[in-house]
């Protein structure tokens, strides 16, 4: 069986000092989570990663971004050996303030993830649609699209040990959580796409997870089913008191 995950997303918030509090407050309640069934991982800010990775036991560190270039001529990016050299493994890619705001496309985020396979580091890959494609009924056809454009040149093997964040754009922040009957239908929907693509073993090692307005009093719902293999989670992953919450309850 799979371990759920939990990882939360810290966005543009969080300074140093703020990132070292909340990683002692995890240690302070004594969160052992190799113990547990439980994968958990944080997405800091560039500047907080190394703390999060020091201070923060076996948590898994992922950046929120990474350039798909090595080095160069790209101001204001982050490559992935920089990110590789403090130790860091793993980056989400494509999260949907990434497309709204940076114009990122299923194109870009190819290219990051071909980029991080060569590199052999993990990726959450988000997908999800808007509210207007939503309304006008489109989400598969929207998933399916990011999924095998985002996907395409990838080997297998490194598809199989994908984690894909289902995460529609009109319940991210927005405390307008998609109802677990949706959440379940669309990452099982995932899996469905890439195993026609690449086949049931391919597709039986994806995780899955849902992102939207995640919090304590409804996280257990997504993830007591089936085909929702943990969470990505904003808002609230950035109090420690809601995130050691969030663990207890999917113990629970
Ligand atoms: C996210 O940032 O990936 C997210 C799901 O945010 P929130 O939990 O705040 O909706």
């Amino acid at each position: 069986m799979k371990r759920k995950i939990l990882v939360g997303n810290w966005k543009m918030n969080k300074t140093m000092k703020e990132a070292i509090e909340f990683a002692n407050a995890l240690k302070d309640k004594s969160i052992e989570v190799e113990k547990e069934n439980i994968i958990l991982g944080i997405a800091p800010s560039y500047l907080c990663l190394p703390i999060v990775q020091k201070l923060g036991g076996s948590l898994i560190t992922y950046a929120q971004n990474v350039h798909y270039e090595e080095s160069g001529a790209f101001t204001g990016e982050v490559s992935i050996p920089m990110l590789e050299e403090i130790g860091v493994s793993a980056s989400l890619i494509g999260h949907s303030e990434r497309r709204t705001y940076f114009k990122e496309t299923n194109e870009t985020c190819n290219l990051k993830l071909k980029a991080l396979e060569k590199h052999d580091m993990n990726a959450i890959y988000c997908v999800g649609e808007t509210l207007k494609e939503y309304e006008e009924d489109k989400t598969k056809s929207v998933i399916k699209k990011q999924v095998l454009k985002g996907l395409e040149g990838l080997s297998e093997e490194y598809i199989s040990e994908l984690t894909i964040a289902y995460e529609p754009v009109w319940s991210i922040g927005t405390g307008k959580n998609a109802s677990k009957e949706i959440a379940s239908d669309i990452c099982k929907y995932i899996v469905d796409v890439i195993a026609d693509k690449y086949g049931d073993e391919v597709a039986s090692g994806v995780y899955v997870l849902y992102g939207g307005s995640v919090k304590p009093n409804n996280i257990k719902e997504y993830l007591d089913d089936e085909h929702i293999d943990g969470a990505l989670v904003g808002g609230a992953s950035l109090k420690p008191e809601s995130f050691i919450e969030m663990i207890e309850n999917i113990r629970g």
